[in-house]
């Protein structure tokens, strides 16, 4: 049995990681803020008698004795991320700095969640972990992707100068249950879209592709690499290499909930990048053989399933924006 720290508990992704990690044996501690999580993401776990849950920011110091960290911590999707820009930078150095500050005094491993938006706007297809990337740094996402960037590079330095045991990936557009269902990323806003018989918003003319990963390959991947071998750093990209066009998406989703609704066409945000497929060769090699097993049309189904269930119990107004 190891104690795990988990940053970010509470939200779509963390509250995944703390059930697996709860149900293989594990102790597990969920650090929050709530700022985009929510509590009901992690109620069906409070019961648990090796769960905890701590109301903190990782932006300042916190202390307790773990064998791992899991580091997810930050706000995810554009809206929540740009809300507040400042607080997104703090949140990942500086939540960076404490965690891999605690991680070398008690020696213990730390996995940081970082991002395919270290490549930007990618000049190479499909991107693989050597590439640098072609990242604005003064844009609508330099918060994010910069912060991310730079806490890649922390990461890289405890590791070099003090002998921390860092794991990072890089994960790919990953959706599935637990998602904000207000967040605007591009799932969420469809299917709540589609559900409603809204009009499903398309930024700029939907020819823009992502690869989308379903939350339990994720969660294979990301356990894999932080057990996997001492010497294996990363980082490695975590990411379904199934490329689709934003509009494919949408007629996929349309097709899946029999929705009414209309394509409606806005304006493209500000460096939205136009395409992003993750090389996972190397993710293969370290880490087992490991590769996405879901299908997107089986993982929209359950994900579907989920928002569907939100609205007809009426708890969409539960996952606040603090
Ligand atoms: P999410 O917004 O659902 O989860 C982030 C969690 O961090 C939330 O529970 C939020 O309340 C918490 N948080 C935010 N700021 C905090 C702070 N200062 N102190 C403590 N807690 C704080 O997003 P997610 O999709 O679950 O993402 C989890 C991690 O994975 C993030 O670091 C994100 O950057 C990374 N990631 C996600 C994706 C994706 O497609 N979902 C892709 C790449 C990287
Ligand atoms: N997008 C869209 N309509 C929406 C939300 C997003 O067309 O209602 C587009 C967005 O412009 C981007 C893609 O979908 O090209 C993925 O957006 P998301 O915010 O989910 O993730 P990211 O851009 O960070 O990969």
């Amino acid at each position: 049995m190891n104690k795990i720290l988990i940053t970010g508990g509470a939200g779509f992704i963390g509250s995944h990681l703390c059930e697996r990690l709860l149900n293989e044996g594990n102790e597990v501690i969920c650090l929050d803020n709530y700022f985009t999580g929510s509590k009901r993401n992690v109620v069906h776990l409070l019961d648990h008698p090796f769960f905890e849950i701590v109301r903190h920011d990782v932006t300042m110091p916190y202390f307790v004795e773990v064998d791992q960290i899991y580091n997810l911590a930050c706000p995810a999707s554009p809206i929540h991320y740009q809300y507040n820009p400042i607080k997104t930078v703090k949140t990942s150095v500086l939540g960076a700095v404490n965690m891999l500050g605690l991680a070398k005094r008690i020696r213990a491993r730390i996995l940081q969640a970082s991002t395919s938006e270290v490549y930007g706007d990618p000049e190479i297809h499909p991107q693989p972990e050597s590439y640098w990337g072609h990242v604005n740094p003064i844009g609508q996402r330099s918060c994010y992707d910069e912060g991310k960037r730079c806490a890649e590079t922390l990461f890289l330095n405890y590791h070099q100068q003090n002998d921390v045991r860092i794991k990072i990936i890089r994960i790919f557009n990953t959706y599935g249950p637990h998602m904000h269902p207000q967040d605007g990323r591009v799932v969420s806003n469809f299917i709540m879209q589609t559900l409603r018989n809204e009009n499903i918003t398309i930024y700029g003319d939907g020819n823009q592709t992502r690869s989308f990963q379903y939350v339990d390959d994720l969660l294979e991947g990301m356990t894999r690499m932080m057990n996997s071998r001492e010497e294996f750093t990363g980082p490695v990209n975590i990411g379904n290499p199934g490329e689709f066009t934003i509009k494919e998406l949408a007629e996929k989703i349309i097709d899946l909930t029999g929705s009414k609704s209309k394509l409606e066409f806005l304006p493209l945000p500000q460096d939205d990048p136009t395409q992003r497929k993750p090389d996972i060769t190397l993710a293969k090699k370290e880490l087992d053989n490991w590769e996405p097993k879901i299908q997107l049309q089986e993982g929209l189904k359950k994900t579907i399933h989920y928002f569907d269930d939100l609205l007809k119990n009426n708890l969409v107004g539960s996952y606040g924006r603090k």
